[in-house]
């Protein structure tokens, strides 16, 4: 078995930028962080990007998701991740120059395999925090490549498209009005609100 060293320093920056978010680390950024690194070199791309080339899908929001944006430069804020939320520590991550994807989630194993590189560690959060961070990821991670069903064009949308809705008046951006007989409705006035 290799542990995985080659990016350990790189690891433990990154480490120390997810906890440092956090003020606490744990096993969910370390696989976030891991997910990102692995997303580096099997799209080979220098991550964490300072464009917008890599988008990324996280199945779950947290701590997971902030490991995935440090380790990626994939951020909410910068419109490169979108939440699917389907309760799973999963991402998929798309290059945009290519259009690979790839979706990656914790091996089904992962968590017996990692008391093997921690067993002197009683507590098991313990033990999934250090182990994580030095188990090779073909014990760690799964990976496939996939093709999306969505439109990331448009999620993304283009910038300063702007409209005003006939229900509420409120400014709609990125295209998300609901056109209804002519009339242009935000999603909430077209019935599909989350509150009311
Ligand atoms: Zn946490
Ligand atoms: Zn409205």
């Amino acid at each position: 078995m290799s542990v995985m060293t080659d990016c350990l320093p790189n690891l433990t920056m990154l480490l120390e930028q997810s906890a440092a978010l956090h003020n606490h680390l744990c096993p969910r950024q370390v696989l976030g962080v891991r997910c990102g690194l692995y997303a580096a070199e099997l799209l080979s791309l220098d991550l964490p990007q300072s464009d917008k080339r890599l988008f990324a899908f996280v199945e779950t929001d947290g701590c997971f998701a902030d490991g995935v944006s440090v380790a990626t430069g994939c951020w909410f804020g910068r419109r490169t991740m979108r939440l699917m939320d389907e309760g799973k520590v999963a991402v998929t991550f798309v290059d945009r120059h290519t259009d690979q994807a790839f979706r990656i989630w914790p091996h089904p194993q992962a968590r017996t395999y990692a008391h093997s590189y921690a067993p002197e560690e009683t507590k098991r959060w313990y033990a999934y925090l250090n182990a994580y961070q030095i188990m090779p990821t073909e014990e760690l991670l799964c990976v496939r490549p996939v093709s999306l069903t969505v439109s990331l064009k448009a999620i993304i949308s283009r910038p300063h498209v702007r409209v005003h809705c006939s229900g509420c008046g409120e400014e709609i951006i990125n295209e998300r009005e609901i056109m209804h007989e002519e009339i242009c409705l935000c999603r909430s006035c077209a019935g599909d609100s989350y509150y009311h």
